[in-house]
């Protein structure tokens, strides 16, 4: 526990199991180590929450650590975005989202409105969600689409030498809108093999299909794409968005890559400044994380916030899922509680 003149910061690491081993074309794993982040502030309490990304060189720990020197640096609360950015830990962006989240949260509690209305938002103008099918075999992923019901589309993880059969099982147990993300996965001349065969099974859009910094690539992949094509692990924050133009047609925002609420809102800026169509996502994050992003939906164009529903565990409750829409609620601030 640490205390800067009258804000008190607790944190505990909490392990969520996932439902189904969750398959990248980079690793495998069955569960997630997040930790979650309580600011008490005047009689009142921010929940906040960092999915640390192992890729980047986070986990668990080193979040601990950067939540507790943010918390020394921290100030006045209530300058909720100033306060997120002088306390950044570079490097630790999940724990910045953690400190992010729950300043918003203490925020809209002290001033009794949701978050979505401290933005000036209609909840109900948010796009539908759409739910991830980790990659698998064939015969696993089919089974995975006809349990995925209520959803406005799926996203697919590819990239393997399966990639083609593995979509067109998807495509036999389902007429829904399929996106598919690569994680990286492909090279030039493999993306360009397969995103035909992607548009004719009803693709609607190609996430990061080579690896990060192979711009250059893109900019060919883009040049010949039938598809339009989002940037995941090429863009973190609003400063990366610029050298995108020209390589992808939109980016996958998330407040874990980014840093926060903050961050995302100076990346939609930036992104419809340069005409790029935005996609807010996630990480396995429990309804604290999920729902933080949720206030921000009416904001952009895609939505894939599901990964609050692919554990089991999930301690707190928020953002519903209305029609395949993920709706928060109104109560001030994030509008989560712990699940009773
Ligand atoms: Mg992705």
């Amino acid at each position: 526990m640490n205390e800067t003149s009258s804000v008190t910061l607790r944190q505990h690491t909490i392990e969520l199991h996932l439902r189904h081993t969750f398959r990248l074309s980079r690793g495998a794993s069955d569960a997630r180590r997040n930790v979650i982040l309580e600011l008490e502030h005047e009689g009142l309490i921010g929940l906040g929450e960092a999915a640390p990304i192992a890729r980047y060189g986070q986990s668990a720990e080193s979040s601990a650590r950067a939540l507790a020197t943010m918390s020394e640096r921290l100030g006045e609360p209530m300058e909720f975005d100033e306060a997120a950015r002088r306390a950044a830990v570079p490097g630790e962006e999940a724990a910045e989202a953690a400190l992010d989240i729950a300043l918003w949260d203490l925020a809209g509690k002290r001033l009794g409105e949701p978050i979505y209305r401290l933005l000036g938002l209609d909840p109900e103008h948010a796009p539908p969600t759409s739910f991830t099918i980790g990659l698998d075999s064939p015969e696993i992923v089919t089974e995975k689409v006809r349990e995925a019901t209520g959803f406005a589309a799926l996203k697919v993880k590819l990239g393997t030498d399966d990639d083609l059969a593995v979509l067109a099982a998807v495509r036999s147990a389902t007429d829904q809108p399929l996106r598919v993300d690569a994680n990286e996965g492909w090279t030039l001349d493999g993306a360009l093999t397969r995103l035909e065969t992607l548009a004719a099974l009803g693709v609607e859009l190609v996430e990061q299909p080579l690896p990060a910094g192979e711009l250059e690539a893109m900019r060919e992949l883009k040049r010949q794409s039938p598809l339009p094509l989002f940037a995941d692990e090429s863009v973190h924050r609003a400063a990366d968005i610029p050298r995108l133009v020209g390589a992808f047609d939109g980016i996958n925002i998330k407040l874990m890559k980014c840093g926060g609420i903050g961050e995302a809102l100076r990346m939609i800026r930036v992104a419809r400044a340069l005409g790029m169509r935005i996609m807010l996502g996630c990480m396995i994050e429990t309804s604290i994380g999920i729902t933080a992003a949720a206030h921000l939906l009416p904001l952009v164009d895609y939505a894939d916030l599901d990964g609050h529903l692919l554990i089991t565990n999930d301690p707190f409750v928020g953002a519903r899922l209305e029609e395949g829409r993920l709706v928060p609620t109104s109560a001030p601030g994030l509008g989560v509680e712990e699940r009773r």
